[in-house]
C-alpha cells in the first residue's frame, strides 16, 4: 500500500535517505530535514495514509503507534516534555500528504502555535 510517487513513501522504502532514529512493526521515525527544535523527528506509518483521520479509520493500531513511538523516541533523546502535532490539510500547514506525526522538544513551545 505505497505510493511511488510519495515523498514518504519513498523514505520507508529506502529510496531516498533520511536519519532513522526509530523503526516499529509499523511505523517509522527519522529526523526533520528542517527542524524547528533541537529535537524534531517525524513519525510516519509504514503504510500510505494521506493524513491522520484517514490513518485511525483505516488502521487504528497503526495509528496508536505513532504516539506510542514519539514516545519512545522523546524518551530515548532525554525528554520528559515535547510536542506532538499532526497538521492536517494544507489550510493547517500539511505538505506532505502521507500522514506523520512531529515530535518537537528541547526549547521553549508556546501556545497558540502560529
Ligand atoms: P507538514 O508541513 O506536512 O506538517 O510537514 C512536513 C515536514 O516534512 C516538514 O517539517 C519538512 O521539513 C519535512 N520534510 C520535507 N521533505 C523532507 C525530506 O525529504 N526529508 C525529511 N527528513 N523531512 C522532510
Ligand atoms: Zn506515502
Amino acid at each position: 500500500m505505497n505510493d511511488n510517487d510519495c515523498l514518504f513513501c519513498r523514505i520507508v522504502a529506502g529510496e531516498i535517505p533520511a536519519e532513522t532514529v526509530h523503526v516499529t512493526e509499523r511505523t517509522v521515525a527519522f529526523r526533520d530535514i528542517n527542524a524547528q527544535a533541537p529535537l524534531h523527528v517525524l513519525v510516519v506509518p509504514k503504510d500510505h495514509y494521506a493524513d491522520a483521520a484517514a490513518l485511525a479509520a483505516g488502521d487504528p493500531a497503526a495509528s496508536a503507534e505513532l504516539v506510542t513511538t514519539a514516545a519512545a523516541v522523546a524518551a530515548a533523546e532525554g525528554y520528559d516534555d515535547y510536542r506532538l502535532v499532526l497538521n492536517t490539510g494544507a489550510g493547517a500547514g500539511q505538505t506532505v500528504f502521507h500522514t506523520h506525526l512531529h515530535v518537537l522538544a528541547g526549547r521553549p513551545l508556546t501556545w497558540p502555535p502560529g
